[in-house]
This record gives C-alpha cells, sequence and structure tokens, in this order.
C-alpha cells in the first residue's frame, strides 16, 4: 500500500550523555537517523520527510547520504510543532496513510509497517504498544507505591493515520499540553485508535547504555578484538611523573618526547593493535614536533575515536604499571577515573594494576618504568 512517512529528527536527546543528539550517533556501523530511514524507504514510505532543526541538517545529509527518496524539514521548539512541518511538506492525497516515527527508535521493519497499515483499515489512527511487565512504583513524599499496571501499555512508535485526519487532528488540538502521541491527537480529535503489537525492538533510544542493548537487537554481526601493548620510559632528573593521565609528585621522572606516560602509551597501543592500526608511533612520529611534551591523554582519544569511527566500542580495558616507586596504589583510583573518562566508559569496564619486579630487571634496578595494557573491542564485522 502507498505511505508517507515522517521522521522526527529534530530533538537534542541530552539524556543519551554527552557528544552529538543520539540520531546522529553510530549504531553498529551507521548512524542511527539512517536505519529507520533506510527500513522505511524499504518498506514503501513515499515521500520520506525526515525533519530536522536548523543544525541538524548537515548531519542529516550526511548520515543519509547515497538514499533515495527523502527531503528534509524544519523543525519546530516541540515535537508536535515538528510533526506538523512534516505533515505540511506532504504533497500527497488526504487519504493517504501516513506513519509518523521518532528518529531514536532505529529498528523499525516492514512487518510493523504492514500492522500499522491493516489497522488503519479500521481505526483513524494505530500505533505498536507493549504490555508493561515490570512492577511500576511511584514515589512521592519520600513513600513508594505500588501503581497497578492493567490497562497500562508503553505506546512506540511509528504511529499511523491517514494525512488529512492526522492534519486535521493536529489543528484541532485544544490541550492541555504538547501532545506528545500522533495517535493521542487523533482520539482527541474523536478518532478511535487501534493498537498493533509493540515489540522490544522498537525501543527508544534514551540513555547511553541503551545504545549497546539496541546493536545486540539489531543482530548486526559483531567481531571481538583484542590487543595487546607495551611500553618502557627511563628515569630521569625531574619532580613529577604522568601515569594513567595523573600527575604524581615524585623525586623523577619519565623521559620521553612526549609527557611520557607510558601507561597511556601502552594502553593506546592495545586499542591501535586490536584495530590492526599500527602503534602509537605511525600516528604520532616523535620525529614531528607537534608531539613534543604533548599529554598522552591526545593519543587515547585518537585510538578510541578511531574505534568509534568504525562503528565500534571498547568493551574493557585493563593496565599494569610495573615500578618500584612510586606507589601506585594511592592513585588507581584516578588513574581508573582518569581513563574512564578520556574513553568515555563505565568506571567498571576500566582497570589499572601495579606491580614491582621484586628488584629485578630494568624495572627493578629502578633504570625505568614499564606499562602494559590490554583492550577488548566489538566493531562490526
Ligand atoms: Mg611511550
Amino acid at each position: 500500500m502507498t505511505f508517507a512517512a515522517i521522521i522526527v529528527a529534530a530533538g537534542t536527546g541530552s539524556r543519551a550523555g554527552s557528544g552529538p543528539a543520539k540520531q546522529w550517533r553510530t549504531l553498529a556501523g551507521k548512524p542511527v537517523l539512517r536505519w529507520s530511514a533506510e527500513r522505511l524507504v524499504d518498506a514503501g514510505a513515499n515521500p520520506l520527510v525526515v525533519v530536522v532543526s536548523a543544525e541538524g541538517e548537515a548531519p542529516a545529509r550526511a548520515a543519509l547520504s547515497g538514499l533515495d527518496g527523502w527531503r528534509l524539514a524544519r523543525g519546530g521548539a516541540t515535537r508536535a510543532q515538528s510533526v506538523q512541518s512534516g505533515l505540511a511538506a506532504i504533497e500527497v492525497a488526504d487519504e493517504t496513510p501516513v506513519l509518523v516515527h521518532d528518529a531514536a527508535r532505529p529498528l523499525v521493519t516492514a512487518n510493523h509497517v504492514d500492522d500499522l497499515l491493516a489497522a488503519l483499515q479500521t481505526a483513524d489512527a494505530a500505533l505498536p504498544a507493549l504490555a508493561v511487565a515490570d512492577t511500576l512504583r511511584r514515589m512521592a513524599d519520600g513513600r513508594t507505591e505500588t501503581v497497578p499496571r492493567d490497562g497500562l501499555w508503553r505506546a512506540q512508535t511509528p504511529q499511523a493515520a491517514r494525512l488529512g485526519r492526522l492534519r486535521t487532528a493536529y489543528a484541532n488540538w485544544a490541550g492541555p499540553g504538547e501532545p506528545t502521541d500522533d495517535a493521542a491527537v487523533v482520539e482527541a480529535d474523536g478518532g478511535r485508535i487501534a493498537l498493533t503489537p509493540g515489540d522490544p525492538r522498537l525501543m527508544k533510544l534514551t540513555f547511553p547504555e541503551d545504545f549497546e542493548m539496541a546493536e545486540r537487537l539489531a543482530g548486526g554481526a559483531m567481531i571481538t578484538r583484542i590487543g595487546q601493548g607495551f611500553d618502557a620510559h627511563r628515569w630521569g632528573p625531574g619532580e613529577a611523573v604522568w601515569l594513567c593521565g595523573v600527575r604524581i609528585d615524585h623525586d623523577q621522572t619519565l623521559i620521553g618526547h612526549s609527557d611520557a606516560d607510558a601507561g597511556l602509551h601502552a594502553l593506546t597501543d592495545a586499542i591501535l593493535g586490536a584495530l590492526g592500526e599500527g602503534d602509537i608511533g605511525d600516528h604520532f612520529p616523535p620525529t614531528d614536533p607537534q608531539w613534543k611534551g604533548a599529554a598522552s591523554d591526545l593519543f587515547l582519544r585518537h585510538a578510541a575515536q578511531m574505534v568509534t569511527a568504525r562503528g565500534g566500542r571498547i568493551s574493557n580495558v585493563d593496565v599494569t604499571l610495573i615500578c618500584e616507586r612510586p606507589k601506585i596504589k594511592p592513585h588507581r583510583e584516578a588513574m581508573r577515573q582518569r581513563l574512564a573518562e578520556i574513553l568515555d566508559l563505565p568506571l567498571d569496564r576500566v582497570s589499572v594494576k601495579a606491580t614491582t619486579t621484586e628488584g629485578m630487571g630494568f624495572t627493578g634496578r629502578q633504570e625505568g618504568l614499564a606499562a602494559q595494557a590490554v583492550a577488548l573491542l566489538e566493531t562490526p564485522a
């Protein structure tokens, strides 16, 4: 059946963590927005209107490049305004079904579309809905109470209505407040609503951890990669040393072209190794004067960005520092936190350990400090 579709991608999604809005981030190798755009176009959406903010135009064009059959519309301050802007950009007959979809739900399928279009044979609007399985508790005045979940559903998108009906319903919306749900707008205008089967795969990407679950649900083949790194620097005169991105007061320093942070260097090499991308010297040649005295978090950030650029993620990292002095233990937590911050990972994915070599070898003789690291990554196959 012919249908039109609108993807609302004008939000900023601040709950999904720092960085670009979630619709521009990568999920299993491609931008979040592209997932639903491709799938709606494949299912027959014509036209597909993607509603973006002014700042969203460039990333939307980049995310959708090479895909046919879409156009952009400018979003408003609220979802309802953005939907109406999308509706205004569609030039098809009033009876044509239109699906309104949130960009943050990337895993829509042709089956979802078929169910919605079928439901419109008898209803004025349709939406996928999932029964609530968890017990719901409400907290007020420091006390909690159970909210009966009978009759409660989780509303998902796409939501469907015929174009003319949906335009009229939005025009007639009298509040209270702004609607957040297209089917509710039609219902408020006297329309009859049908529920189609919801699907965990229609989950909305809201929090950082949702991306990981969505990647599993996307079923995109990911492969696990492991890399290891080793580095050593010589002790020399100084008053402080940088290790794992933390400055420690000490009666010596490590000598090197950059800040000689062997922990960060070993970890950077581990990530580059997992990617098969050579070593730190290939990316930041020690002969290049611009890296003289450089803070080594720059190198680690670069390696982490290479993982992200491939649509991958770092599963966990583990660093071992090998030295007699300084004592590492008092600084271990600060080092973990610093690495977690640089890599944008939860703390429990980051480990820093230390050992002496009981006086043996170059670390034992305190000629230098060594570090080794492993990194485990997942990247699209
Ligand atoms: Mg080094």
